[in-house]
């Protein structure tokens, strides 16, 4: 049985008006994908590629201009309030009022969504977020990781099936996005679908099963994390010989060769047109001996780069 998707997209458009004459700006050309229940959905492209704007949509922050648009089976246009609870958004930006302390910023938005105080979370969310112990502290005083862990909890008073998070981890430090990943991880384990949007490839390939990739407004890719993975071409091998190389060798099949150290030469090879045998055979044709070779699988920033163009 499949189940039916968390989020349908269908043609998605959006221009904005444009100012003074100048031309609208066509940030959405037509986006058509679905959001698989249950999963950790990655949507990514390079700055300016319209994800802000397909998650303004969907949040019910900027109009469409065309297309379709579902959110656990609630129509965006005909059934707004219902999409609207289905969906809880973190935005990128932190705004709180610095006199609130993080349960009164929970019960507050609990009331603005209309949970009955008897069905509010607050505690169980701010032990969810590991922020119990700061339930009665202003927001100011909260560091800017709290803060943002703060932001989830907050998303998450109407109890949504749906968590967005927009650029969840931009400009945070590494233990804090660990932190961050761990708190994704277990509301997915709990039966949350996370939508996330991201520039961090690193990120996409930990937390993501699925990827879509947008650029200039259209959808170029969507896929499982692996398979997209599996999608570059090119293959790197690395290989360590017994004497100084006397210089980069450019052999037929090899995209680039680089020597990285005295003696270790990098290759990058088709790995539809070449094998990593035919790469070694054609070093030792130079008469050098291999004494070691490791070779690198294709990661997401070389499908990245191989589908958008980015450089
Ligand atoms: P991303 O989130 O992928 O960086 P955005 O959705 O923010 O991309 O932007 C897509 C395009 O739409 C960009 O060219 C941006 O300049 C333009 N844009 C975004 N918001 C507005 C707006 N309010 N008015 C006019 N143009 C906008």
């Amino acid at each position: 049985m499949t189940q039916p998707p968390a989020i349908s997209i269908s043609d998605l458009r959006k221009t904005y008006a444009g100012t003074k004459g100048e031309p609208g700006k066509e940030a959405l050309k037509g986006v058509s994908f679905d959001v698989p229940q249950g999963g950790v959905f990655g949507l990514l492209g390079p700055n300016g590629a319209g994800k802000s704007t397909l998650l303004n949509i969907l949040a019910g922050l900027v109009t469409k201009s065309g297309g379709e648009a579902e959110i656990w089976g609630f129509d965006i246009d005909t059934n707004p309030r219902n999409a609207k609870r289905s969906i809880g958004i973190v935005p990128q930006e932190i705004v709180f009022d610095p006199f609130f302390t993080p349960y009164e910023v929970l019960e507050n938005q609990g009331g603005f969504y209309g949970v009955p105080r008897a069905e509010r979370r607050s505690e169980e969310l701010l032990e969810a977020v590991r922020l119990a112990d700061k339930r009665n502290a202003y927001a100011r005083t909260l560091s800017g990781g709290m803060k943002r862990r703060l932001l989830i909890a907050k998303a998450m008073v109407h109890s949504p099936p749906i968590l967005v998070l927009d650029e969840p981890t931009a400009g945070v430090d590494v233990e804090l996005r660990r932190q961050l990943w761990e708190l994704v991880s277990e509301l997915n384990a709990q039966g949350v679908t996370i939508v996330l949007t991201t520039h961090y490839l690193e990120e996409a390939e930990q937390l993501c099963d699925r990827i879509a990739i947008i650029n200039h407004g259209e959808l170029i890719a969507n896929k499982p994390t692996q398979e997209m993975i599996g999608m570059a071409r090119e293959k790197i091998v690395r290989v360590t010989v017994d004497k100084d190389l006397a210089g980069p060798m450019m052999e037929q099949g090899f995209v680039k060769a680089d020597v990285v150290e005295p003696r270790t030469l990098e290759i990058t090879y088709n790995r539809d047109s070449t094998s990593a045998g035919q790469v070694l055979s054609r070093i030792q044709e130079h008469g050098y001996a291999i004494e070691d070779v490791t070779t690198r699988e294709a990661d997401l920033e070389d499908v990245f780069v191989q589908l958008t163009g980015a450089g």
